[in-house]
């Protein structure tokens, strides 16, 4: 299970690449509120926009921004016939714009324009969130050879944090095991996740955050797909597994409800937008399918 993909500038490339000649230059305009880099700039319509640089440059004629109120500057990619590139700025009132955020577009819009924007919130949110060395507090300058961010003082390198996040379909026969979340505020049933701890394999948190969570012990984990999750850094990995022993007991910090669902009575589950809803709909289809070959 892949999904068409973006072509991503990486921070090797960011400084050495040229864009494909011919392509049209669009930016994200991204906020910084109070540390956090969430929102990004909208017409009146709420639509993802991206402005070009000509509607960029009136932009910021007409809000007096001076190049010196760039926050942070960076190339993200490319997709059809785009170069995307993100601008931060300060959180601001903008006249017939409004500020939206990403997450309200999952879905909503392409998978890649989705990602796209998601890098260049995390990119900003990096950029915002090491301003200082955490090693020995000294400033931090951006490094000309691949774009990390670099403690004056000590050298100490800062890249991006990405966490990488499991998450599992855990499977018995023709049911799915789905949960109610504590902290989802709709009755959804989804599929189980959490945090790959230091040290630990991704197929060895799969198994530990089963049993934490619902008791279960499971066999098999198999790795199907990955999706970047930019709220605000997860990597989420996505496996389907065997049930193998055991009955449901909940973790009931986590986990309001969880249920063994036939695949063809499910409750509410997430959009196939999520990479929830994909493993959901991978076991839906992979049942189906059996039942055609009986
Ligand atoms: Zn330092």
């Amino acid at each position: 299970m892949t999904k068409e993909s973006y072509q991503l500038y990486s921070f090797e490339q960011d400084v050495k690449q040229t864009p494909t000649p011919g392509k049209s230059r669009c930016y994200f305009i991204v906020s910084e509120e109070n540390g956090r880099c969430e929102s990004i700039l909208s017409d009146l319509s709420d639509n993802l926009v991206t402005y070009s640089d000509t509607e960029v440059q009136t932009l910021f004629d007409d809000l007096q921004l001076s190049p010196d109120k760039i926050i942070f500057q960076s190339l993200l990619g490319e997709w059809e016939n785009n170069i995307y590139s993100v601008i931060l700025i300060k959180s601001q009132d903008i006249a017939n714009h409004r500020w939206v955020g990403l997450r309200k577009k999952l879905g909503v819009v392409s998978d890649q324009l989705f990602m796209i924007a998601g890098r260049a919130l995390q990119l900003c949110q990096w950029h915002v969130d090491h301003r200082f060395c955490g090693r020995c507090g000294s400033a931090t300058s951006s490094d000309q050879e691949d774009s990390a961010l670099v403690c004056v003082s000590c050298q100490l390198r800062f890249y991006p944090r990405i966490s990488p996040c499991m998450i599992v379909a855990v499977v018995r026969d023709d049911k799915i095991l789905l949960a109610h979340h504590r902290r989802s505020n709709r009755l959804v049933y989804s599929t189980l996740a959490g945090f790959v701890e230091a040290g630990e394999t991704v197929e060895d948190c799969v198994v530990r955050e089963v049993y934490e969570e619902v008791g279960i012990r499971i066999s098999q984990p198999r790795y199907l797909l990955s999706e970047p999750w930019p709220f605000p850094s997860q990597l989420m990995l996505g496996f389907i597994a065997e049930y193998q022993s055991g009955e449901i007991v909940l973790d009931e910090k986590e986990i309001l409800d969880a249920q063994w669902f036939r695949y063809d009575a499910l409750p509410e589950t997430p959009s196939n937008a999520s990479v929830a809803g994909q493993l959901i709909r991978f076991f839906v289809e992979q049942q189906k399918n059996k039942g055609a070959a009986r």
